[in-house]
């Protein structure tokens, strides 16, 4: 199976070759050419599986130049004892029946270790087949979440480097301290003077720097990516869409063959594009509800097929989402239109006016599949009260925005459907804001935090959190976003 770019498709490459690089030299982003199709006999097969033999089966389908003693051994090491749920990622039955996907029960207590633990050993094999030479050093930019996990998943990973920039005022303080604190000979963290997209397009334009990747290939280095940007990335978060429909089945909350809906709480639109390959694949999905924060780009063109980002940014209590430029929309737009020099055109007009507009029948195509709505920090606050004071459940603020969400959509809708809510992190990753949620006051460091909300709940704190007090910070430096290139230039050497 080949990999073809969204901006120019008669550039094909194999999978390792695709994953190695992260982006096609065009700028666009690799898509599978095929999308493989699987039946209800393979859907079967799966409810008898356990998470990591779903994960070998879902994401064989797409490597054909793995064998499948790799992706055992990989996925064995990638969801093992790094996760504090034997079920990897367990659904969770709320009262009024929908489930919710625990993403993140891996090492940073987000759902980025679902495809962070998994893509260094997707992409180191994948240099090895390439006859990759160079060693690699992989440039993250984060809006806090992706960056812990990537130096999670890369530390001490032989011929690799990686460094990590994340929004000085965009983070909350624990997962400042994660990324600060985080150990290893081999990374680097680095503050901007900025919000999300100023580091996301910081990092954007090194990668397009051919002068400067010729200046590293001298010095035996090349530049990949570990955003969702990277095929790599995207491929291990279909299986969870599998897992959560097989636990459904097993759970007697859908007969086999049923349709599901799932909300996902989005920002680079990378986890909800999972869903959508995992529809075409087979999955008896009947809607992807889009959730999106008080940064509503995404719900805007869903709904009416133009995508502007000339707009205020809003720092939320959900920053992960807190996204003004969604990369993997691309991908959907040339999956859905089949047009490389459309979507090449959408992306240049992106570039320069920060805006474009589809055509009908793309944006009717869109919004077949989609669903889309936002909501603010209040009723976020909201959410997670409700969630808690009326059952016990404790959940995030990303996750509280796609719970929201879904009661807009029952109500515009009527839909009955199964429903399931991806949870994106772990409640204790964001707790001054959950706590404010809750009613409580909250001026302390996050540290002294993660005890109060235990001291709320009764629910207690992940252990790597828990950790997090008697973790020295290593990392304190910052940067304006037009000296970025200069610390990649620093560090890679
Ligand atoms: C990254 C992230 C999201 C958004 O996922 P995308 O793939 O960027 O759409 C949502 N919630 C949390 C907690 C995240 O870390």
């Amino acid at each position: 199976m080949k990999y073809a770019s969204t901006r120019d498709s008669s550039t094909q490459v194999t999978a390792a070759r695709a994953i190695a690089s992260g982006l096609a030299p065009d700028g666009g982003l690799f898509v599978p050419v095929t999308i493989p199709a699987v039946d209800e006999s393979f859907l079967k097969k799966l409810c008898t599986m356990d998470y990591r033999e779903r994960a070998v089966a879902v994401m064989e389908l797409y490597l054909e130049d793995f064998t499948r003693e790799e992706l055992e051994e990989d996925v064995k090491n990638a969801y093992g004892a790094n996760y504090d749920d034997p079920a990897i990622v367990p659904v969770r039955f709320l009262r009024d029946g929908t489930g919710v996907v625990e993403l993140y029960h891996g090492p940073t207590c987000a759902f980025k270790d679902m495809a962070l633990q998994m893509l260094p050993y997707l992409l180191t094999a994948s240099l090895k087949k390439c006859g990759e030479e160079r060693q690699v050093c992989i440039l993250v930019a984060t809006s806090g979440d992706t960056g812990k996990a990537a130096l999670e998943g890369f530390a001490d990973v032989p011929r690799t480097k990686i460094q990590v920039f994340y929004p000085r005022d965009g983070v909350s303080d624990v997962q400042k301290l994660q990324m600060a604190s985080q150990t290893g000979d081999n990374v680097c963290v680095t503050a901007v003077a900025g919000n999300f997209d100023d580091a996301q397009t910081g990092v954007k334009t090194i990668f397009g720097d051919r002068a400067f990747a010729d200046k590293l290939t001298e010095r035996g280095w090349f530049l990949s990516s570990a955003n969702s940007i990277n095929w790599g990335r995207l491929l291990p978060q279909i299986v969870y869409y599998f897992s959560a429909y097989c636990d459904f089945v097993n759970a007697g909350r859908l007969e086999m063959g049923q349709p599901i809906n799932f909300v996902v709480p989005t920002g680079n639109f990378g986890d909800i594009l999972a869903g959508w390959y995992a529809k075409q694949m087979g999955l008896p999905v009947k809607t992807l509800i889009c959730a999106s924060n008080a940064n509503n780009v995404l719900t805007d063109f869903i709904r009416q097929g133009t995508y502007d980002k000339n707009r205020p940014f809003y720092t939320t209590s959900s920053p992960s989402m807190d996204i003004l430029v969604s990369s993997n929309l691309e991908r959907l737009l040339y999956c859905l239109s089949g047009d490389d020099k459309l979507v090449a055109g959408y992306m240049q007009a992106l570039k320069e006016t920060g805006s474009y507009t589809v055509g009908e029948d793309l944006r009717q195509a869109v919004s077949r599949e989609f669903w889309a709505g936002s909501c603010d920090d209040a009723r976020t606050f909201a959410a997670i009260r409700a969630r808690f004071e009326e059952e016990g459940y404790l959940m995030d603020t990303h996750t509280a925005v796609a719970w929201s969400v879904l009661e807009d959509y029952r109500k515009e809708t009527g839909d009955t459907t199964a429903t399931a809510v991806l949870s994106t992190a772990s409640p204790f990753k964001f707790c001054d804001s959950v706590l404010r949620a809750l009613g409580e006051e909250t001026d302390a460091p996050g540290t002294v935090l993660l005890e109060q909300l235990t001291a709320k709940t009764g629910v207690p704190a992940p252990a790597p959190l828990a950790a997090l007090k008697n973790k020295a910070v290593r990392f304190t430096e910052c940067v304006e976003k037009t000296e970025m290139l200069p610390a990649v230039d620093a560090f890679v050497r």
